[in-house]
């Protein structure tokens, strides 16, 4: 009995003991909470605070999961501002869960995500998630022309570039494509030509007025030749190159030789030899922009068949129009009525019957001063050979000049008819000196 009281006694005071250092360690548990809970963290975004809590842990948790979020849309994702944490005492300002904090964070951070960009030369124009889909935008682009194509290349500098860009500049294959083939509009400068005017400027070169006056702040249509100003020309951004090997045949043109007649009047020409077309084989690369042939390059030439040359004899016989002093024969034909009097009249020239239609010559060399209806003549042509000598035909069919023709002697200038005051066909010839009707038959001979 003894030794269990004095056991108890021990227990006593060893739980005595127990008692202060755990009512101590309480203390000091309490006094730390009590210490720890004036303090929090200032969540901070490139610097700024964006709010108070306790919850650090859980601020990182959401930033981690807003960042999940991304990477499954945009890929490899890297924020553009960097978060940090401050151990700060809390003295008044509001404490706030992982939740708020998470809220001001998804309005506030903005991320960029690793992209590929088409570079032409030098220059970005569009952003494509990976790799496989900016090569496959480039390969697509060259399949349009690849059908008839030997060797296909991109005229420009193109290169694929990684780089991070905002999410919102990314851009799906096909949009990268629209992109790629869509014409820029690029200035030119022209050059103001005689008789020039805005509207056709305008035409030529497919635009409108409006867009020219927006180029050229101030213009006005008062343009003046040589005078610089600004056009807009539609450039493709990427050209497609495309070279491709064809094998033709082409026609040779034949040449035509000219050979002198002196049979033949001046203005007269007749064909000796037709001319024959050859024919070659050519062998060229044909060189295109996107599609658009824009030069070939002959290879080689192999003449099938070679041309003929065409012969042209041309006359050299000189056309006089200058009378030469002496009258000839007007037709063939014989002569029915002299120059002198007739039923009580007077007959101012001969008559020569002949056949009705057959031609009827200038009697020699002059101009035309009169060829139409005259009362009496019917159709009549009047020729001054200058010399103080004017001849007349009368009664023709058909006048076959005008006036104010030049005249060869012995030309063609009407058929023999029966018009104005006349039987039968015939050609009343009449010379006149001066206005004065003399005998033709002095010239003709009989
Ligand atoms: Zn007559």
């Amino acid at each position: 009995m003894g030794s269990e009281s004095y056991k108890f006694l021990l227990f006593l005071k060893e739980y005595q003991k127990n008692l202060i250092a755990f009512l101590f360690a309480l203390f000091l548990g309490l006094a730390f909470v009590v210490y720890e809970n004036g303090f929090a963290y200032n969540v901070l975004v490139d610097g700024v605070s964006i709010g108070v809590t306790r919850d650090v842990e859980g601020v990182k948790r959401a930033v981690e999961e807003i960042k999940k979020e991304e990477m499954q849309k945009w890929g490899d994702v890297v924020f553009d501002q960097e978060i940090s944490f401050e151990r700060i005492r809390v003295s008044g300002e509001r404490v706030k869960d992982a939740r708020e904090i998470e809220a001001s964070l998804k309005k506030i951070l903005s991320l960029t995500c690793k992209a590929y960009a088409i570079e032409v030369n030098g220059k970005p124009v569009a952003f494509l998630k990976s790799k496989e889909e900016a090569y496959k935008t480039l390969e697509d682009l060259k399949s349009e022309y690849k059908k008839d194509a030997d060797k296909i290349y991109f005229k420009e500098e193109i290169k694929i570039k990684s780089k991070y860009i905002s999410p919102t500049k990314l851009v799906e294959e096909k949009e990268a494509l629209e992109i790629l083939r869509k014409p820029l509009k690029e200035a030119v400068t022209y050059e103001v030509k005689e008789n020039d005017s805005l509207w056709s400027i305008a035409r030529e070169h497919d635009m409108y007025i409006q867009d020219i006056l927006k180029l050229n702040p101030g213009l006005t249509e008062n343009l003046k030749p040589g005078q610089i100003i600004y056009l807009s020309k539609e450039v493709p951004l990427v050209t497609v190159v495309t070279e491709k090997e064809v094998t033709y045949k082409e026609e040779i043109p034949f040449n035509t030789k000219f050979t002198k007649d002196d049979k033949l009047f001046v203005n007269q020409s007749k064909v000796l030899v037709e001319g024959e077309k050859g024919l070659k084989e050519i062998k060229a690369v044909v060189i295109s922009h996107n599609g658009v042939e824009v030069k070939r390059d002959i290879k080689e030439e192999r003449v099938l068949k070679e041309p003929v040359s065409k012969v042209v004899a041309v006359g050299s016989r000189r056309v006089s129009y200058v009378a030469t002093g002496y009258f000839s024969y007007p037709a063939r034909g014989t002569i029915t009525s002299r120059f002198g009097p007739r039923w009580g009249g007077f007959h101012t020239g001969v008559d020569i019957a002949a056949r009705y239609g057959s031609p009827i010559y200038a009697s020699d060399g002059g101009t035309v001063i009169f060829a139409g209806w005259e009362s009496g003549y019917g159709y009549l042509v009047k020729i001054d050979h200058h010399n103080g000598y004017v001849t007349y035909y009368g009664h023709a069919s058909k006048l076959l000049v005008k006036v104010g023709d030049k005249v060869e002697k012995g030309q063609k200038i009407a058929l023999v008819g029966a018009t104005g005051h006349a039987t039968g066909p015939h050609v009343h010839f009449e010379v006149r000196k001066n206005g004065v009707p003399i005998d033709p038959m002095r010239f003709l001979g009989r």
